[in-house]
């Protein structure tokens, strides 16, 4: 079988043959003995002619796979798992799936460091990004795709399980609980998240939008450290745009982690992020951001990251200087001198699969924005970030079309390519406009 990339960056994950419209996962989790046992349905549509379809799931056996009732053959390849058809779809052609698959879950360990489900000390942790997904649901496993999906998720009863999108009801058997979600807007894999723990249901505002997951004792330190987040979701409203999903949610796990993680709708923290100092509160700013940029609007090949984490990194920015810390020009300059006394080996607009999440692709990616910010103005660049997240809402972004669309916002005589080509395409740093 003749088999191309999806993407350089994560090679054997994805497949563009086929694309999965609706995941229905049905999980019962055992926590003491980290046991998985899942029912995923996939109603899949046909891209290409497809005789095979090429899920990835990792960590995981799959007992039975089942389409119309007759059972599939299956088999592994690497991360993938080749699931043949009885019939043959033609491009366009819809069928489901259904999955039945167990095992003991777990991290899937690489250039990224772990990734995927994780036991926490007492509850259970998802880090998508970027090819976590598959440690815990067959799924075609590369952002290009988006889907809806049900959550249904049975585990011991005190534990509160939360997902992505909204809550639908809890159901409650003698030592087994049942959550069940529905995240209507579409997702990509990497962002579907469950989070176990014995979590605590908070506020953070009046209406019901803003809520926290923490456990009771830490109720305190959440209410103080999140207190700034309905003044946050103001301050970035007005800069980028309508706020994309129903809820945002946000869970702290009673644990330390290394760092905080993006998921859709919702963000997660460790008990060492809660804090007002600036390291706290820049965290909080920068994963609300994604909620925008890199949820909303996806890259379309792992490339791109900068056009999730470079705005991130500006959204931080911004947040310091309406919080009334240092101001706009001052982080920039300080984010320049960092660079500066860094390695200048790194193209922002495509870093290398290694270097993905490396912090000079956030910071230099936050530059170029600044520069355009600066060379547009404030009202037009936001004007521009505005329209940028209307226009490509719940879709897929790359360089060259954010490119494309501030040209199209720019005034007469500034050309974007000459200004931002050398943050984004070439490894030396740029000197920063005075002032
Ligand atoms: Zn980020």
């Amino acid at each position: 079988m003749p088999h191309h990339h999806v993407d350089s960056y994560t090679r054997n994950y994805g497949s563009d043959a086929y694309t999965v419209e609706r995941y229905e996962l049905e999980l019962k989790i055992k926590l003491s003995s980290n046991l998985l046992e899942g029912t995923a349905v996939l109603s899949i549509r046909a891209l290409e002619p497809l005789a095979t379809v090429a899920l990835n799931l990792t960590g995981l056996r799959i007992a039975k796979a089942l389409c119309q009732g007759r059972r599939l053959a299956t088999r592994r390849r690497g991360p993938q798992q080749l699931i043949r058809l009885a019939t043959k779809l033609a491009p366009g052609e819809r069928t489901e799936l259904v999955i039945r698959y167990t095992g003991n879950p777990r991290t899937h360990d690489g250039i990224w460091g772990e990734i995927g489900w994780e036991e926490l000390t007492d509850g259970v942790l998802v880090a998508g990004q970027p090819t976590g997904a598959s440690t815990w649901f067959p799924c075609n496993d590369h952002p290009r795709h988006k889907s809806t999906y049900r959550f249904e998720i049975t585990t011991d009863a005190g534990y509160t399980a939360v997902c992505n999108g909204r809550f639908i009801e809890q159901r409650r058997a003698a030592s087994r609980h049942t959550w069940i979600y529905e995240q209507s807007e579409p997702m990509a894999s990497y962002l579907a998240t469950v989070q176990i723990g014995l979590y605590q249901q908070l506020p953070l505002d009046s209406t019901g939008r803003l809520l926290a997951y923490a456990p009771p004792a830490a109720a305190q330190r959440v209410r103080g450290a999140f207190s700034r987040q309905p003044e946050m979701a103001e301050l970035f409203e007005r800069c980028f745009g309508p706020y994309p999903f129903e809820q945002y949610k946000v869970v702290v796990a009673d644990d330390e982690l290394e760092i905080p993680l993006e998921a859709q709708g919702l963000s997660i923290f460790g008990v060492n992020h809660l804090s007002m100092d600036w390291e706290a509160q820049r965290l909080i700013a920068h994963e609300f951001s994604h909620q925008w940029f890199g949820n909303s609007l996806t890259l379309d090949s792992w490339k791109h990251i900068w056009l999730h984490e470079g705005f991130a990194c500006f959204a931080e920015w911004l947040y310091s200087e309406a919080s009334g810390d240092l101001d706009l020009a001052t982080r920039a300059a300080q984010a320049w001198e960092l660079l500066d006394a860094q390695a200048k080996d790194i193209i922002v607009a495509d870093p290398g699969a290694p270097d993905m999440f490396d912090d000079r692709v956030y910071k230099r990616g936050a530059l170029a924005l600044y520069v355009l910010c600066r060379t547009l103005g404030r009202d037009p660049f936001f004007a521009m970030l505005r329209s940028w997240t209307e226009t490509n809402r719940h879709a897929h972004v790359d360089t060259d079309r954010f490119l494309a669309h501030a040209q199209d916002h720019a005034p007469d005589g500034v050309n974007v390519h000459a200004l931002l080509d050398p943050w984004l395409f070439a490894k030396p740093l740029p000197l920063l406009p005075a002032g």
